[in-house]
């Protein structure tokens, strides 16, 4: 007796070896049916004896292609009918195939073995990919993703990969890149002024450049990087040097596992994550004796390590036999990634001595990921190639939205039903470039996504590039979220809550709704509003933006603010060292509040504590103070400084004067600044378990989020998340987008999606929670 059932499966499921797969799962079974591509995925119906179908349905979503993302499958009985053999059914003309677009990979085994076997044809073709491998995502120009909509487009295949690419067995079935030697894309190598360097072999050339300490622009999957030889401190220097970059770490690509372990200190957590298909640049602790040269992370205990992921990348590697290069972004500090052939040579010829171009254009450009690995799982810090446009899958569906992100490591969301589509890393809004980026990514999401938002998402902050541009658009409705709501909602959102949490929301800066600068907030929140239940006293930021490049100003601030001019006569070697007549102007705009708006940051909490204990006292790059606070915390224990907690008014007040008390009567004993950051962490923890053991007693709350650029710092994220979970609280945190402003959007998302459909619109005060 013959069965026969058809079973939808929605997912990333095209693009990804998917039909070829089944095809095999499904003969292999001696199952009659077939198989094509829907809107939602793939519908396939098999026919067979019970036993035979029941096998197939079972194996299906274990056995599946490592790019296929399955989110649902659903099937059901149908009548049997007279199919004798499996059959791909091509999706008809017109029936455009809408359906989720896979991320770029990592190229495969499989490729890779092809690609230094002497008797393959594609032997050391840089571009050798297959539906398990490669390309996606950057090199799409528009739906259905498909060879003429994309950079691939003006490549028409040879013969023989076409007889691949219609070869349901084969692993380059329907592969939109695939090429080769005869039929692709190439390479060439070209000097500063961009005149073609003549050579029988560019790859082997450049490599050649970089062993004698030259830097090369090389075109990537997602832009260019900028290559050095990572243990030539000279080449490193004059990097720096070019790229304007000074302190802020370098990334470094290694040739093999190997070569990870002998810079860096391995996990099997770390190396997973290291070697998997999405490639991320993953931050390791360095390991002593490394070949790595000092200058590649300067005071920073850590280095972030990648593995090669094009057949370009490892080409170069093995050429030059390199222990490790330095990759980095190909742009000056903090402008977007050069993408294009010509606009890299015109961008990069004063930071690059030779280019290494190909000419298969980058449509999108994409960063590289930078994830940390702390208790064994991933924490994304930017989540952008190998992961977008992958979309966090929301519990309910939700109206089409566009939220706009923040102004700093900008990201922006798009919803569509129950997926929720973050865009890649766009970078810093501020420069003239990045915004340009910020426009592009929205239109070229939208219209691959074919989104129409009815509703668009912005932070409140009044000057943000982004919440100008929001403002902007008409026939839609606009939402203004609150930053550090938004913050909680994304941690609710990518955690599937729907009730009312308790949220940190730590970070650097964000609107108020008083109009201040919040950062250190505890919010008792849902979707649709919150509450500000109690957050840090507020400090006069003297000097606006300079307070956030120089830490020293803020424990100037905390140190007046607590201890009024006295503090001038403390003992320490931070009073004694500094500027008499800056010190004096600096007061003095704090007493006439002359540029020295108020806040309640978290992040400017670390900077004071930073400059006091003499970890840093200007900063190179952003949150550099309390990376370096945390790097400094030495030995266990769980000796902490007291916060005060001031439960008088309303919302609670968090002070610090009796934690600055107790750190300089510590800095008077010549205490180490490893056991000054060791207090001052555990001392933070702590203030925010009683406010969190407070919170529950009044509001019976008992679910904790913790959201906020803060929670990058694993020490603080680790132990807070340990203390409050012996406390009987269940604690969420992020795994799926950053807990930084890098989440922000997805936040936004949800907050304007529950407004909107409460029926609330733009100048609805925000300080209500609802529910
Ligand atoms: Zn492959
Ligand atoms: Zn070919
Ligand atoms: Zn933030």
């Amino acid at each position: 007796m013959e069965v026969r059932r058809r079973i939808e499966v929605s997912g990333i499921v095209q693009g990804v070896g998917f039909r070829p797969y089944v095809y095999r799962l499904a003969t292999a079974r001696g199952l009659a049916g077939n198989i094509c591509n829907t809107s939602a995925g793939v519908t396939i119906e098999v026919q067979g004896t019970a036993e035979q179908v029941a096998d197939f349905v079972q194996r299906l979503p274990v056995e599946a292609p490592p790019l296929a993302r399955i989110t649902e499958v659903t099937e059901r009985e149908v009548p049997c009918n007279g199919d004798r053999d499996f059959r791909i059914v091509h999706s008809q003309a017109g029936e455009a195939v809408r359906t989720l677009i896979s991320p770029d990979v990592a190229i495969c085994q499989d490729c890779l073995g092809e690609l230094f076997d002497p008797v393959d044809r594609r032997y050391r073709y840089p571009f050798i990919n297959c539906t398990n491998c490669g390309p996606r995502f950057t090199i799409v120009r528009d739906i259905p993703y498909d060879r003429p909509s994309t950079s691939m487009a003006v490549f028409p295949m040879c013969l023989a990969c076409q007889a691949e690419y219609h070869d349901p067995l084969n692993r380059r079935f329907h592969a939109q890149p695939n090429a080769c030697w005869d039929c692709g894309p190439s390479v060439e190598q070209r000097d500063r002024v961009g005149r073609k360097v003549e050579c029988r072999d560019p790859i082997a050339e450049v490599a050649r450049a970089l062993s004698a300490g030259s830097i090369v622009a090389v075109k990537g999957l997602g832009g260019f990087h900028l290559a050095v030889d990572a243990t030539n401190s000279a080449a490193v220097e004059l990097l720096r040097e070019r790229k304007r970059r000074v302190e802020k770490p370098f990334a470094v690509m290694v040739p093999d596992v190997e070569a990870a372990d002998c810079i860096c200190e391995l996990n099997d957590a770390a190396l997973k994550v290291l070697q998997s298909v999405q490639r991320p640049i993953v931050l390791l602790p360095k390991r002593l004796g490394s070949p790595v040269v000092e200058q590649v992370a300067p005071f920073n205990h850590f280095l972030g390590v990648f593995l090669p992921y094009t057949p370009l990348h490892y080409l170069i590697m093995r050429e030059g036999k390199f222990p490790a290069l330095v990759m980095t972004s190909g742009n000056l500090s903090e402008e977007p990634i050069a993408i294009d052939n010509s606009e890299a040579l015109d961008r990069l010829h004063e930071l690059a001595d030779y280019f290494l171009i190909h000419n298969r254009d980058i449509l999108l450009r994409c960063d590289d990921s930078v994830v940390r690995v702390t208790d064994g799982a991933a924490r994304h810090l930017r989540r952008s190639r190998g992961f977008v446009p992958v979309p966090v899958f929301l519990k309910d569906e939700q109206p089409p939205i566009l939220a706009v992100g923040g102004e700093l490591k900008n990201t922006i969301c798009l919803t569509k039903g129950k997926h929720a589509f973050l865009s890649q890393h766009i970078g810093d809004l501020e420069n003239g470039e990045g915004y340009k980026f910020f426009v592009e990514a929205i239109e070229h999401l939208e219209r691959i996504l074919e989104i129409r938002p009815e509703v668009i998402a912005y932070d409140l902050h009044p000057d943000y590039f982004a919440t100008r541009w929001a403002l902007e658009q008409s026939g839609v409705q606009l939402v203004g979220v609150q930053h550090h709501h938004a913050h909680i909602a994304s941690c609710m959102a990518e955690n599937h809550l729907a009730e009312r949490v308790i949220g940190f929301a730590l970070d650097g800066t964000g609107y108020g709704t008083d109009g201040r600068v919040w950062g250190g907030e505890v919010l008792i929140a849902n979707y649709i509003g919150f509450e500000r239940a109690a957050h840090f006293e507020y400090i006069p930021m003297p000097g606006g933006a300079a307070a956030i490049r120089e830490p020293w100003r803020m424990a100037v601030s905390y140190l007046f603010h607590h201890f009024g001019r006295d503090f001038l006569n403390l003992p320490i070697a931070f009073v004694r060292q500094l500027n008499a007549h800056k010190t004096d102007l600096l007061l003095r705009m704090v007493q006439q509040q002359i540029n020295s708006p108020l806040t309640s940051s978290c992040g400017r909490l670390f900077d004071a504590v930073a400059a006091l204990t003499g970890v840093r006292q200007q900063i190179n790059y952003e949150a550099q103070a309390a990376v370096e606070l945390e790097f400094a915390i030495e030995e266990n224990g769980d000796d902490a400084y007291p916060l005060e907690i001031t439960q008088t008014g309303e919302p609670w007040v968090i002070r610090a004067r009796p934690m600055f008390e107790s750190l300089i009567d510590d800095l008077r004993q010549g205490a180490s600044s490893g056991t000054i950051a060791r207090r001052f962490h555990n001392g933070l923890v702590d203030g925010f378990v009683s406010v969190a053991i407070a919170l529950r007693q009044n509001s019976r709350l008992n679910r904790v989020c913790l959201s906020g650029g803060t929670f990058h710092n694993a020490y603080l994220a680790r132990r807070l998340e340990a203390m409050l979970s012996t406390k009987g609280f269940e604690v969420f945190t992020h795994h799926e987008v950053p807990a930084g402003d890098g989440g922000l959007s997805l936040g936004q998302v949800l907050v304007a999606s529950h407004r909107y459909r409460a029926g609330w619109h733009v100048g609805t005060p925000s300080g209500l929670a609802a529910g």
